[in-house]
């Protein structure tokens, strides 16, 4: 027997709730509880060949911040005979996101008994998962052990503060089914990207020499000096780093003022205006300082310019941490330039004394474009000696340039505050190519990757190496996949650490 997707509920009410929901689909109902289900295993599931498997039905909250109504996509189901882990479910959680839905990503535990309030919600949720039910577990088991992608979404219905058999979750189960309704059409989208990829990836991708020192000053950091170290703003523009750093101790400011007297504090990568170096001084703070040596080095080119009697006009982006730092570096003798239209209009005291400065994450094909508008109205105009586009920004841009020719889509791993993802979307935009940016696989959208057989993928300079396994794994529990490294050059740069975290 076969069938694209294959919905199983357990209970008559799930069932009822998305009857007609699930184009196209096969729905079954396995019965509730252990007994049940291996019974429903035995005799129903194991003759049945579907391309995609989703578990859907209402659970139990474990984790206090869920509420009656919210949806828990697993990203893996944990039961007596062990977990499974479900990467294939991730572009669930985007998608449900879209439908205005609160979506949580994580681990479901299968009991066999209904789990009361209190102590034993505690327990399980110290485990880490964040929903129990019945059912999931040796379902899941059962098709993935026949290399079938599996899902499995859980609307929460009962809570630690209301658990089952109290008047409120008669409401909230009603509740919970009407949203349950609502997943039929999400799933049908899920099960259609199912099947066979190749997936090429860029060389140079993810972290750049500049990134991984600064996450090593933070650990270091972390390690040698009394906690809290507090960081000044985001040490690297990734919300997984952060984040990351935050679980190991990391206090992360936007302002000096928020560090006490007498703490350490860690500047970003992005680097800082001499106000606040002196304003930490005077504070008697320990400083560490992770600017990257080739945004100090844009910083070192603005004293200079200006030292000589020049106006300097600082092409980059307004609002980013890095173009902050360096307007810093000599207020009234700098100018920020976005656009070639701003370079058309800047005004400057004298136009035979001008340079010009760039962020080191712009896309090449702008900032020339700028420079080339700065050049017809100030011809004598004089740049830095080497480029201040750095490396690791010039390398992926170039990788990514050249994956847009091979893929159908391309993917880029990063935050959306991250200057050089964002860059990195828009080179791969503007070589043809539909690109997408995400900060981790649960942000994949199914409509990107539909009827798209080769997937290009990348990740911006500060987006873990992890994220793009991830995405990779997801795309590789969807169906077999062929990987594939598109490599425009390899990189083999390194910086040393600061004084303070050195030796
Ligand atoms: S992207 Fe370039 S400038 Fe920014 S941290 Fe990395 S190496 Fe340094």
């Amino acid at each position: 027997m076969t069938s694209d997707l294959l919905v199983v509920t357990a209970l008559r009410t799930e069932h009822a709730a998305l009857r007609g929901q699930v184009d196209g689909g096969q729905l079954e109902r396995c019965g509730m509880g252990p007994e049940r289900v291996q019974r429903w295993i035995r005799s129903r599931g194991e003759t049945l060949r579907p391309n995609a498997v989703v578990v859907a039905g209402v659970a139990g909250g474990l984790d206090p911040a869920l509420r009656p109504g919210d949806v828990v996509v697993a990203s893996e189901v944990r039961g007596v005979q062990g977990r499974t882990v479900l990467r294939a479910a991730a572009p669930l959680v985007a998608e449900l996101r879209r439908l205005g839905l609160r979506v949580h990503h994580g681990p479901v535990v299968t009991r066999d008994r209904i789990v009361g309030g209190g102590d034993e919600r505690e327990t399980l949720f110290a485990t880490g998962a964040l929903a129990v039910d019945m059912e999931s577990a040796p379902i899941a088991r059962s098709f993935a052990a026949r290399g079938v992608p599996v899902a499995v979404v859980r609307v929460i219905v009962d809570t630690a503060a209301v658990p089952v058999l109290r008047p409120a979750t008669v409401t909230n189960g009603v509740r919970a089914l009407h949203t349950l309704r609502r997943l039929g059409p999400v799933l049908t989208s899920w099960a259609a990207l199912t099947g066979k990829r190749s997936v090429v990836l860029a060389e140079p991708r993810s972290f750049c020499a500049g990134v991984e020192r600064a996450i090593d000053i933070v650990e270091l950091t972390l390690q040698r000096y009394q906690h809290p170290v507090y960081i000044r703003r985001q040490i690297v523009h990734n919300a997984h780093v952060v984040r990351d750093l935050e679980s190991r101790g990391a206090v992360f400011v936007d302002e000096l003022d928020e560090v006490p007297d007498g703490t350490t504090v860690v500047f970003s990568a992005h680097g800082v205006a001499p106000a606040v170096r002196v304003e930490a001084d005077r504070r008697g703070l320990t400083v560490i300082d992770a600017t990257c040596p080739l945004v100090a080095k844009v910083h070192a080119e603005a004293r200079r310019f200006s030292a000589r009697g020049d106006t300097v006009l600082l092409i980059g982006h307004a609002g980013h941490d890095e173009t902050e730092g360096t307007l810093g570096e000599v207020p009234g003798r700098i100018q920020l330039v976005q656009t070639p239209a701003e370079a058309e209009r800047v005004a400057v005291d004298d136009p035979t004394h001008v340079s010009y400065l760039m962020q080191t994450t712009l896309a090449l094909d702008d900032a020339v474009a700028t420079v080339d508008a700065l050049r017809r109205r100030f011809p004598t105009i004089e740049g830095s000696a080497t480029d201040d586009i750095c490396y690791a920004t010039t390398n992926r841009q170039g990788a990514v340039r050249e994956l847009a020719i091979e893929a159908d889509v391309v993917v880029v791993v990063g935050s959306k505050n991250s200057s050089n993802s964002l860059r990195l979307v828009e080179v791969a935009q503007r070589a043809g190519v539909a690109a997408h940016l995400v900060d981790d696989a649960t942000e994949l959208l199914p409509e990107w990757l539909a009827g798209h057989t080769r997937v290009g993928i990348t990740a911006g300079a500060s987006a873990p190496p992890h994220l793009v396994d991830e995405v990779v794994g997801t795309l590789r529990a969807l169906g077999p996949v062929e990987v594939t490294e598109r490599v425009h050059t390899r990189e083999d740069v390194t910086f040393t650490l600061p004084k303070g975290v050195a030796g």
